[in-house]
């Protein structure tokens, strides 16, 4: 009854994850999970484990879990039968219970398992070298102190951290897709790094949440997700002559944006026999970047028709300025341009394309403007001009460091280099560990910015 699941959905309250994804030692990734550890909990760990597809080896190492509450026998039959189903490779118990019932975890084939009766145990047997390329779920009740494995495992530990919120990513996500028109398909931008907030970890959170394509610049990030896993369509905008070959390899999809790019990439492709390879025309309706205009369209259906080894996927332009108010003139002009040249070439090939013109600011401003796909950027990692779009966002990226040292400095001193950092009373000063080295601007220096301390703003 859609009254009653529309009731209860409403109840529904997210799950608070407390994962930390982080580099480990011989090119392994941790995630360390100190949150508690109930079955639930156990299986939210387990499917971000699954989620993780940079590594074939998936590792669980799991404490005695408290809180049991049932007859013991039965739950560990429940936890053993959880990690046979999900596939884990690897299983590492810790704790006088997974002694008792090492039997049913052994039980299933195709998983190698070991057990120790103490953390201390595990830490004196302890050999790095058995740790290589696998993704480790590291999943501890607290009086285990899983940390001292923590600290073993991680490949550094740096005082000062670029935090990424991956959740946050996934919430933003679902904001932008609750705005979507049903059936409208959505292309995750993660070019450049994602934006600068790493680029597997996002795809993997994006893959799970099941967008429909993710675009890079260049065809190197586009392997580097292939490398570590990530199955979705993705599209390069900015496709390389002479590399032509290698990204029909790794079934990554070009932009086409002039005649000279399609024919070179037509003529790679009939070389590997493709049929109906996807390709991603560009069209120019005001950016003047990149892309086909009006008047190249003949040309380009003529050439199209000519080969059967590429299909057009998807027809798109970029907005100019659809996050100002200022611009909005401009960005109807465009949408005009764009849904006349795409309906000239629809014409022209005899079929329909996905069509997408709308980006983050897009979406929510232009609603109308959707087409078949809208392609999500900045506002996937917290940015939107709209301030009510805005308001539903959560922060994604934060810049952490730690104060090494607190002094107190008397009115009139100076601070740092040529003397600048005039203190106008006397001070109580803390010097972090950042610099400009980890991004952080000079600019931002001598009061002209400030860090939030325990939430306080200190200039
Ligand atoms: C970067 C980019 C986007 C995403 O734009 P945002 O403003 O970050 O949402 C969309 N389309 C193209 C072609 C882009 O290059």
């Amino acid at each position: 009854d859609h009254e009653l699941i529309r009731e209860l959905m409403s109840k529904l309250v997210p799950v608070a994850m407390r994962l930390q994804l982080v580099e480990g030692i011989n090119n392994c990734t941790i995630i360390n999970d100190s949150y508690n550890s109930d079955f639930t909990a156990l299986k939210i760990a387990i499917d971000f484990l699954q989620q993780q597809k940079q590594h074939p080896t998936k590792t669980l190492i799991l404490s005695d879990i408290l809180e049991v509450g049932q007859d013991s026998a039965t739950y560990y039959t429940k936890v053993a039968q959880l990690i046979q189903q999900k596939g884990i490779n690897r299983f590492i118990g810790i704790g006088p219970k997974m002694m008792m019932h090492q039997s049913l975890f052994a039980q299933h084939s195709g998983m190698s398992c070991t057990f120790f009766e103490s953390t201390e145990l595990f830490l004196q047997h302890f050999d790095p070298k058995t740790f290589r390329e696998e993704t480790i779920l590291l999943k501890g009740a607290r009086p285990f102190g899983f940390e001292r494995i923590k600290t073993l495992l991680e490949q550094k530990t740096h005082k000062t951290v670029l935090e990424v919120d991956l959740s946050a990513i996934q919430h933003n996500l679902r904001a932008y897709k609750s705005m979507l028109a049903p059936g409208v398909k959505l292309m995750a931008m993660v070019k450049a790094f994602a934006y600068g907030t790493g680029s597997v970890e996002i795809a993997n959170v994006l893959q799970f949440e099941g967008v429909d394509y993710l675009t890079v610049a260049y065809l190197d990030e586009g392997i580097a997700l292939r490398r570590a896993g990530i199955s979705l369509p993705i599209m390069v905008m900015s496709p390389e002559f002479g590399a032509f070959d290698q990204m029909i390899q790794w079934k990554i999809e070009p932009e086409i944006f002039s005649i000279e790019s399609l024919k070179a990439f037509i003529q790679a492709a009939e070389q590997l026999d493709t049929e109906n390879y996807p390709i991603h025309i560009k069209l120019d309706t005001g950016m003047h970047r990149l892309g086909f205009e009006q008047y190249m369209l003949d040309e380009l259906i003529q050439t199209l028709k000519q080969t059967k080894a590429v299909k057009v996927q998807s027809i798109f332009s970029h907005l100019v300025g659809s996050d100002e108010a200022d611009f909005d003139g401009f960005t109807e002009h465009q949408a005009q341009s764009y849904r006349s040249m795409s309906e000239y070439l629809m014409h022209g090939l005899g079929y329909k394309p996905i069509r997408h013109l709308c980006n983050s600011a897009a979406i929510s401003r232009f609603p109308e403007l959707q087409f078949d796909m809208v392609r999500l950027g900045i506002g996937l990692y917290g940015v939107d001009a709209n301030p009510m779009m805005q308001q539903k966002l959560k922060h994604v990226a934060t810049l952490k460091t730690t104060v090494a040292q607190v002094r107190k400095i008397a009115k009139d001193d100076t601070v740092g280099y040529s003397r600048r950092g005039k203190v106008q009373k006397d001070s109580k000063i803390a010097t972090v560990s950042i610099g400009y080295a980890d991004g952080y601007f000079r600019d931002f220096g001598n009061g002209n910015a400030f860090m939030l301390v325990n939430g306080q703003p200190a200039r």
